[in-house]
């Protein structure tokens, strides 16, 4: 199995990198994690066809983590391609389809989607993958951001703590760290995260700010990766 960080920067595209999203490439075949407005041109730049994925997994719905949704759907594609996210996450993937593209948007795929919402709690074969949706720390009331769990690997997308369970058993933990010091609401911080590590045998640390970036360290099983790293 391997695992690539498309992006590893916030929001903001901090310290000139794109936004976080993870592709993973097992025994099955390929899917993302997010896909934000850098993701493509990440895939692109690794030779990659974004054909190749079976499945997108989106975390939440903010425009960092699916904005480049739309340009998945254009091109050539032929094979199947699945979507899970959050409640709500089929109207508003469509929305922003229809808002890049308003005619294509009015025609059909010459492909099968799916898309599929995840409660938190539920659990679900995707692409012969089991994904588990935890409820993440990160929304409103009345918005649902999701960590997830997919086969043996914990993804935090975007949450100011790990939900319990979410790395019970976990061979790796693909997590956010967004600001250098607590304090910062809806994000984990590195002081609290290297002080309050899970029993993960790997760490990958992404989603950082400019000041993250400054502060966080590799160390042990910790890595504070850049774009493109993999393992
Ligand atoms: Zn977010």
């Amino acid at each position: 199995m391997k695992v690539t960080a498309l992006g590893t920067a916030d929001a903001l595209c901090s310290s000139g990198r794109g936004n976080t999203a993870w592709l993973v490439d097992d025994a099955r075949g390929s899917y993302a994690v997010d896909f934000g407005p850098t993701a493509l041109l990440a895939l692109r730049k690794l030779g990659r066809d974004p054909e190749e994925l079976d499945a997108v997994h989106f975390t939440h719905l903010h425009g960092d983590h699916i904005a480049g949704w739309p340009f998945l759907l254009l091109g050539a594609r032929t094979r199947p391609l699945l979507a899970s996210g959050p409640p709500g996450a089929r109207d508003r993937l469509h929305a922003l389809w229809a808002a890049c593209y308003a005619d294509a948007s009015e025609r059909p795929l010459p492909f099968a989607l799916t898309v599929i919402e995840l409660q938190p709690g539920e659990s679900r074969e995707l692409c012969n993958r089991q994904v588990t949706a935890f409820r993440a720390q990160h929304m409103g009331p009345r918005h649902v951001a999701l960590s997830l769990r997919i086969d043996g690997i914990a993804f935090s997308g975007d949450t100011s703590e790990l939900a319990g369970g979410l790395c019970d058993g976990a061979k790796l933990l693909c997590c956010e760290c967004a600001h250098a010091v607590p304090g910062k609401r809806k994000h984990l911080d590195w002081e609290t995260l290297r002080d309050n590590l899970p029993e993960v045998p790997r760490i990958l640390i992404a989603h950082l700010g400019e000041d993250a970036r400054r502060a966080a360290r590799s160390f042990g099983n910790v890595q504070i990766c850049d774009d493109f790293d993999s393992i």
